[in-house]
């Protein structure tokens, strides 16, 4: 049912659930005595309503604003993801800035893997074996991502994006390769990816204990990636309402869908809240 309701972006509260961290993601469970609200009726969720209808007015999509985790993530630098220094701690998110110098159009944006394992497996008139299950002729997908090359203070790294892909060029890749299969220089989401060249980014990245034992070349995937916004003016009203509005609602993700947190919503030092 909330999935024939998604696309209206309905406000969805739940009345006591348990939150808690999972390998550093936000979980949330439910209980006996848990209750789920669809559009509810009342103060909060009416001004999340008028939050999302303003920034749609705006053609801001809310679900690829930066999340409350990549604006709390600690911001570290290339060389500390490099040296393996942060791997110490268990499934850690942090966030670093980096500039794209270019944009390398020779990886492909899709390899077969295992539908179990997400590894990449070799396709032998359709049929593949997965090291990693040690199983012969499993079901395997194509799956889409897209490697960028960052690089900040003399150091560079390829980072892989798959969901975050959706910050980066507007869209999924699936359909961003369905989309330049078509003429490409006509689309929105090539425009994109072109003029991110030489654009710095703020990308955030999970580190566990295994890093960088990844493999043979350094990798790191990225679950967001946000273009740095130079700093405007105190008087740019339309930042300062984004601004605002991110203060207002924090988003966070639960086992990969988008989620805002109503309490969040209480305005702060009394003031009205502005959406
Ligand atoms: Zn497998």
């Amino acid at each position: 049912m909330l999935q024939t309701l998604g696309s209206g972006k309905p406000v969805v509260a739940f009345c006591d659930v348990k939150s808690s961290i999972y390998q550093g993601d936000f979980v949330l469970s439910t209980a006996p005595i848990s209750s789920l609200l669809i559009n509810p009726q009342f103060g909060k969720a009416n001004n999340l309503q008028q939050w999302n209808d303003n920034m749609k007015a705006q053609k801001i999509d809310i679900s690829l604003m930066p999340s409350r985790l990549m604006q709390t993530a600690r911001q570290v630098k290339i060389a500390n993801i490099l040296n393996g220094s942060l791997a110490i701690v268990k499934d850690m998110y942090y966030n670093f800035n980096a500039i794209v110098p270019d944009i390398d159009n020779n990886t492909d944006l899709w390899y077969h893997a295992c539908k179990k394992s997400y590894r990449r497996v070799t396709v032998i008139k359709s049929s593949a074996t997965c090291k990693s299950c040690r199983t012969k002729d499993i079901d395997y997908e194509e799956r889409y991502r897209l490697k960028i090359d960052v690089t900040a203070e003399n150091q560079f790294l390829r980072i892989t994006l798959f969901d975050a892909a959706q910050y980066y060029l507007g869209c999924d890749v699936k359909d961003y390769v369905q989309s330049t299969s078509k003429k490409k220089e006509e689309y929105e989401y090539y425009r994109k990816l072109v003029l991110s060249k030489g654009k710095e980014f703020s990308s955030l990245v999970k580190i566990d204990c295994n890093f960088p034992n990844v493999g043979t070349n350094m990798n790191v995937i990225a679950t967001e990636i946000h273009k740095v916004q130079k700093k405007v003016a105190p008087d740019e009203t339309k930042d300062k309402e984004i601004a605002s509005a991110r203060k207002g609602v924090c988003t966070f993700r639960a086992q990969g869908q988008i989620y805002h947190d109503l309490p969040s919503l209480v305005p702060r030092d009394n003031n009205p809240c502005y959406f």
